[in-house]
C-alpha cells in the first residue's frame, strides 16, 4: 500500500464497519491488521496524512522494535507494578511471536547493546512498510487525514458506536482506541482518546511525561553540551536519602542532562520533585572506589610531575570536561600538579565520584518519548483489552496506563496489546 493510496477517500456517512480502529500508530496498525486477518470488515482512521509518524522517529529512525527478553515475567517487570497486566498479551503475542511476525514478512533483525532489537538492514521505514503490507493483506480500509472528533453510542437501540469525523458520522459495531499518549504531540499524539474514554466513564490516571530529558540548575552543563559519558552511574537523592541508582550512558545538553539513564530515571525525578529536595550525584568512575581512585590520581600526578594541574587530567577525563572540573574544584589550573595539597586532592576525588547536579524540571511532553499514566488498567480486561465499563470498546498501546524503560519495551507493549485487541474484537 503506497502512502498516496491511503489518502484518496474519506469515510462516508452511511459506511458501516465491524471494527473501527482509531489511530494509525504501531498499536492501531497491529490491531487493525489482526482483526482483518480474521475476515472482518475493518477501517483504520488516522488524523495525519500518513500512518506511523511517530514510529518513523523511533530508535533515532532505526526503530528499536522490541527487547530480546523472552521471559514474560521479566519483561513485564520493566513496567513496574502495572506490568502484570501484560502477562496475557505477552503470552499471546510476545517477543518471539513479534520477531516471527516481522521476520516472516522479510525483516532481518539483530540484537544490539542492552538486548535492543533493531532491523539489521533498513530502518523504521521497513517496519512501517511491513505493517502497511499487513493492512493491505486484510483489505483494511485505511482513511488518513481523518480526525476523529468523538465517539458515542448509537441512539438506535443497537450496541453500535457512532464515530464522528469532520466528514461525517460512521457507525461500527466495535471500536479499538489506539490514539497513543500526549508525548511528541507534533506526531499527532495529543491525548484525544483520554477525553473520549473519560466521557464514556473511564478513569484516566494523570498523564505525565516519561523518558524525558531533565533541565538542571547547573549552568556549567552548557559548556559540555554534546558530551556523552559511557559507563557512569547516576544516583538520585530525595531529602538526603538515596532512592535510586542507574548505570550506563548519560548525555549533557545545553539545558541539562539526557541519555538512557537520565530518561529512564526521569519519571521518578518528576515525582520526587513534587515531594522534596532532589539532587543527583554523578559518579564518573564507578569502577573505582575512593581509595583506588586516589591511587590512580596520584599515579597520574606523579607521571605528570612538573606539569600544570590543568594539563594533568587528560588520562582521567574527556577533554571538554576538564575545564569544568578544574573550575568546580577551585584548584588553580596553573598550579604545578606536584604542589596540589591533600585536601585539594580530596576535593577533586569528590567531584569524580559525586559530581552534583540539581534537577529543576523535565522538558515536558514535547520531548517525552513516552507518556506515563492513561486509561486505568483496572477497567480493562487484560485477556482481551476490552473495556470492563463499555461493551465492545477496546484499548491498546500507549493510551493505557503503562510505561516501560527505553530498550524496545514500549513498542512491544503496542504490538502485544494491539494484536490481542484486534483478535478479541473479531472473535
Ligand atoms: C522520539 C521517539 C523515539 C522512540 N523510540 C522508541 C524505540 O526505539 N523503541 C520503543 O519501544 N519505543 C520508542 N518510542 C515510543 C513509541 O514510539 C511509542 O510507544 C509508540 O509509538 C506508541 O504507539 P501507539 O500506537 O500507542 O501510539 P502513537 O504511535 O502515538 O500513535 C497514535 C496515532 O493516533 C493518531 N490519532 C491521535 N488522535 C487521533 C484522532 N483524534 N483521530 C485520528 N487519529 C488520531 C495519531 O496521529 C497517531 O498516529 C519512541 C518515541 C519517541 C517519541
Amino acid at each position: 500500500m503506497e502512502l498516496s493510496q491511503q489518502n484518496k477517500k474519506s469515510p462516508r456517512k452511511g459506511n458501516y464497519f465491524e471494527v473501527i480502529v482509531i489511530g494509525g500508530g504501531p498499536a492501531g496498525m497491529m490491531a487493525a491488521g489482526r482483526a482483518a486477518q480474521q475476515g472482518a470488515r475493518i477501517a483504520l482512521f488516522e488524523k495525519n496524512e500518513s500512518l506511523g509518524r511517530k514510529l518513523l522517529l523511533t530508535g533515532k529512525g532505526r526503530c528499536n522494535l522490541t527487547n530480546y527478553e523472552y521471559d514474560k515475567v521479566k519483561f513485564a517487570e520493566k513496567f513496574g507494578k502495572e506490568g502484570r497486566f501484560l502477562y496475557s498479551a505477552l503470552e499471546h503475542f510476545g517477543v518471539s511471536e513479534t520477531l516471527n511476525f516481522f521476520q516472516s514478512r522479510g525483516l532481518v533483525w539483530q540484537v544490539e547493546r542492552g538486548d535492543r532489537v533493531f532491523p539489521k538492514e533498513g530502518d523504521a521505514q521497513n517496519i512501517l512498510k511491513i505493517l502497511m503490507g499487513y493492512l493491505a493483506e486484510g483489505r483494511v480500509k485505511v482513511y488518513c487525514n481523518t480526525e476523529v472528533i468523538g465517539i458515542d453510542r448509537a441512539k438506535d437501540g443497537t450496541e453500535n458506536f457512532i464515530v464522528s469525523t469532520a466528514t461525517g458520522a460512521i457507525s461500527a459495531k466495535k471500536i479499538i482506541v489506539c490514539t497513543g499518549g500526549k508525548s511528541y504531540p507534533q506526531t499527532g499524539s495529543t491525548g484525544d482518546g483520554y477525553h473520549w474514554a473519560q466521557a464514556l466513564g473511564h478513569t484516566i490516571i494523570e498523564p505525565k511525561p516519561a523518558l524525558n530529558p531533565v533541565e538542571t540548575a547547573d549552568r556549567w552543563v552548557k559548556e559540555v553540551q554534546g558530551l556523552t559519558l559511557k559507563n557512569v552511574s547516576l544516583q538520585l537523592y530525595l531529602d538526603g536519602r538515596k532512592r535510586e541508582e542507574r548505570f550506563g550512558e548519560l548525555l549533557f545538553t545545553h539545558f541539562g542532562i539526557s541519555g538512557p539513564i537520565v530518561m529512564d530515571m526521569s519519571k521518578n525525578i518528576n515525582d520526587y520533585l513534587e515531594k522534596g529536595k532532589v539532587k543527583l550525584l554523578l559518579d564518573l568512575k564507578p569502577a573505582l572506589d575512593f581509595q583506588k581512585l586516589e591511587e590512580r590520581v596520584m599515579r597520574d600526578f606523579r607521571e605528570f610531575k612538573g606539569r600544570m594541574f590543568k594539563n594533568s587530567l587528560v588520562k582521567l577525563l574527556p577533554a571538554s570536561l576538564i575545564p569544568v572540573i578544574i573550575k568546580l574544584s577551585a584548584i588553580e589550573g596553573e598550579k604545578k600538579v606536584d604542589h596540589i595539597t591533600k585536601s585539594e586532592r580530596k576535593r577533586l576525588l569528590h567531584l569524580f565520584k559525586e559530581l552534583e547536579l540539581t534537577p529543576i524540571r523535565l522538558l515536558g511532553f514535547p520531548w517525552a518519548v513516552i507518556t506515563a499514566g492513561g486509561i486505568s488498567l483496572k477497567e480493562i480486561d487484560p485477556n482481551t483489552m476490552v473495556s470492563k465499563k463499555i461493551k465492545n470498546l477496546y484499548f491498546a498501546g500507549e493510551i493505557l496506563n503503562l510505561d516501560g524503560p527505553s530498550g524496545g519495551y514500549n513498542l512491544q507493549e503496542c504490538w502485544s496489546t494491539g494484536y490481542l485487541a484486534g483478535e478479541s474484537a473479531v472473535k
